[in-house]
């Protein structure tokens, strides 16, 4: 095992592996930016290094000094967490090139699933389902795309190879539409993603968002640790999460959740990663694999008694996975509520400095976050200051708990998307489970 580790990442997700680093016996290096200083992670690592000014250009994502603070602090590997540099293949090159090892996938599976025409053959080839599409880039000949629309079916969806955070897309409903949509999302790639590459796939209209767990090491071995449902969307981010999915059965958990192993061990996959799916009318379609952990990690912790983070060490030094896919069992339901500092309403960002803070408590309830009484909330990063997640023998009784949780949980001086969260567990729709990724929206009058 490794003796001290970098943290290259900030807020709740750098002090969820401190954590697993201490519980490892590993000794960790906190990166901070100026505005960081008081972070609780930075206040508890054993060692810290400053790595910039505020903005993440210059820090979190600034690939030279986050490799000289690993340098100077004799360090052996580097946790990205998610979000900044987690699957940018280039750090992750840079990194073991550096000699230190990159605690997530090869720097080639990292580039490839950053590439979705790439990412959708490779998952053709591993016998993953995938939306309808062949996946091949589009031509310049106005016939054969016409054709190839017809052949799918409206409404389609022009993607691009290289988009990302739900940016390069566009739907199109009738073929009038089609020669200009996919001109201008071409356009608009080659200027937002310096790829101009589109292709084009069925638009499913009204989708869940399922996605798989797995684990890979580099011994060969891989599992899966069942679905997630992430449906419970607001502009293509998550607010709500849980484990397992409503209405997926045993035997669907077992067939998609062992194909996505075994695509794993045919990519040569190493580390944690997710298979995401839309699922509609009883069939997946893979959308992405993201190749990190994920914010939404803890609902299948806490269903599968199993720690992700610790798992993600582990494999970096070289050990095997330490349990088999029949030593993984499913025991009652979990649901995670996102926090953000943020206007329940109009999702302003809303930071500053918290005057009260006081933490739910009971059985089944976990709270993942990094502000304490007097912490001052930055305006330059991503507003979500942390994860409430409740756990119960079955989905009903998570909800009552998260619901007793929420109520109890103070955050004063900010403002903070607990009455939105409040709102969406004691609604009657979410309480029967299964809803699509447009539900929330529309409860919330956007559409
Ligand atoms: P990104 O990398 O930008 O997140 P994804 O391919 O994961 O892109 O897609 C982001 C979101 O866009 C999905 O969660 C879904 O809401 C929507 N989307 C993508 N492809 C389709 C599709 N074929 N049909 C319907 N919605 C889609």
């Amino acid at each position: 095992m490794f003796e001290k580790i970098v943290i290259a990442n900030r807020g709740e997700i750098a002090l969820r592996i401190l954590r697993a680093c201490r519980e490892l016996g590993i000794k960790t290096v906190a990166v901070y930016s100026e505005a960081d200083r008081d972070l609780k992670h930075v206040r508890l690592a054993d060692e810290a290094v400053c790595i910039g000014p505020a903005a993440s250009a210059g820090s979190y994502l600034n690939i030279p000094a986050i490799i000289s603070a690993a340098e100077v602090t004799d360090a052996e590997a580097i946790h990205p967490g998610y979000g900044f540099l987690s699957e940018n293949a280039d750090f992750s090159e840079k990194v073991s090139q550096s000699g230190f090892v990159f605690i997530g996938p090869r720097p080639e599976t990292i580039r490839m699933m950053g590439d979705k025409i790439a990412a959708k053959k490779a998952m053709q080839a591993a016998g993953i389902p995938c939306v309808p599409g062949n996946g091949d880039p589009l031509g310049e000949d106005e016939e054969t795309n016409l054709k190839m629309a017809r052949e799918i079916g409206y409404p389609v969806i022009i993607k691009a190879a290289g988009g990302g955070g739900g940016r390069g897309m566009r739907t199109v409903h009738t073929e009038s539409a089609l020669l200009n949509a996919i001109a201008m999302t071409k356009a608009e790639a080659g200027t937002a993603f310096g790829n101009s590459t589109v292709y084009m796939e069925k638009f499913l209209e009204d989708p869940r968002h399922i996605e798989f767990q797995v684990l890979a090491d580099s011994h060969g071995n891989a599992i899966h640790l069942g679905e997630r449902d992430c449906s419970m969307q607001r502009r293509h981010q998550k607010v709500v999460e849980e484990a397992p999915a409503p209405g997926i059965t045993e035997e669907q958990r077992k067939q998609m959740g062992e194909r996505c192993a075994l695509a794993c061990q045919e990519i040569g996959y190493l580390g944690a990663g997710t298979f995401e799916f839309l699922y509609e009318k009883g069939q997946f379609y893979f959308i992405e694999m993201n190749t990190r952990v994920q914010v939404e990690h803890p609902v299948t912790e806490m269903i599968t008694g199993f720690d992700i983070v610790k798992e993600q060490l582990r494999i970096a030094a070289g050990e095997p996975l330490s349990i088999t896919q029949e030593q993984v069992k499913f025991t009652g339901h979990a649901i995670e509520c996102r926090l953000n500092a943020e206007d329940p309403k109009t999702f302003m960002p809303s930071p500053g400095v918290i005057d009260q803070f006081h933490m739910p408590g009971g059985p089944g309830i976990r709270c993942e976050t990094h502000i304490y009484n007097g912490y001052k909330v930055p305006p330059y990063y991503d507003s979500m200051i942390g994860k409430l997640i409740a756990h119960g023998d079955d989905r009903a009784s998570a909800i009552a708990r998260m619901k007793t949780a929420l109520s109890e949980m103070v955050i004063d001086g900010i403002k903070t998307n607990i009455p939105l969260q409040q709102s969406i567990m004691a609604d009657a729709a979410f309480a029967q489970g299964g809803q699509n990724i447009h539900y929330l929206e529309k409860k919330l009058g956007i559409h």
